[in-house]
C-alpha cells in the first residue's frame, strides 16, 4: 500500500506543474499589508525618542541636533530590523511607515543596511559627531 502511494506521488510529482515561482525573473505583486523598508517623516517628528526606546532590536536612533528647532536625524540599522513594526506602532505622531514594495533588501554593501533620513546637512552634521549624535534621543 505505501508502494502504491509512494508511485502515485512519484508520477504525479513528474506530471504537475511546479509550485515554485521563476523569482527573481518572475515576480509577484506585495501584499499591501507587507512590512518592508521603514520610511521615516520628519516633519512631525517632536524626537521623543520612543520609537528607538521600544524597538526590541536597537535597529533605530533617534540623533538630536537641536531640539527647539526640530533638527533631528533618524538613523536605521536595516539589518538589524526584524519588520515587527512596534516602531509604527508606538510613534503617536504617526511618522514611521513600512512600504510594501521595498523588501528586496540583500546587498553585498554593509553601507546599504545603514540608512539615514533627515535633512541633509542635519545628516552630515550627525555623521560628523555634532552634538549629540550617537545617543538616542529622550524627553
Ligand atoms: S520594525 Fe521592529 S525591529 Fe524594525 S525598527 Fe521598527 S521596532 Fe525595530
Ligand atoms: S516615536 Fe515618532 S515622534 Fe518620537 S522620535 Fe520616533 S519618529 Fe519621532
Amino acid at each position: 500500500m505505501k508502494l502504491m502511494t509512494m508511485w502515485r506521488d512519484a508520477l504525479h510529482g513528474l506530471t504537475k506543474k511546479p509550485v515554485t515561482q521563476r523569482y527573481p525573473f518572475v515576480r509577484q505583486e506585495a501584499p499591501d499589508q507587507l512590512r518592508g523598508h521603514l520610511v521615516w517623516n520628519r516633519e512631525t517628528c517632536t524626537g521623543c525618542g520612543l520609537c528607538a526606546k521600544d524597538c526590541p532590536a536597537e535597529a533605530i536612533e533617534v540623533i538630536t541636533l537641536d531640539k527647539k528647532a526640530k533638527r533631528f536625524v533618524f538613523r536605521y540599522h536595516v539589518d538589524r530590523c526584524t519588520f515587527c513594526a512596534q516602531c509604527v506602532e508606538s510613534c503617536r505622531q504617526n511618522c514611521i511607515s513600512m512600504l510594501s514594495d521595498r523588501w528586496e533588501l540583500a546587498a553585498v554593501d554593509k553601507e546599504a543596511f545603514l540608512v539615514h533620513y533627515g535633512d541633509e546637512a542635519d545628516v552630515q552634521a550627525a555623521l560628523a559627531g555634532e552634538p549629540d549624535s550617537g545617543a538616542p534621543a529622550a524627553e
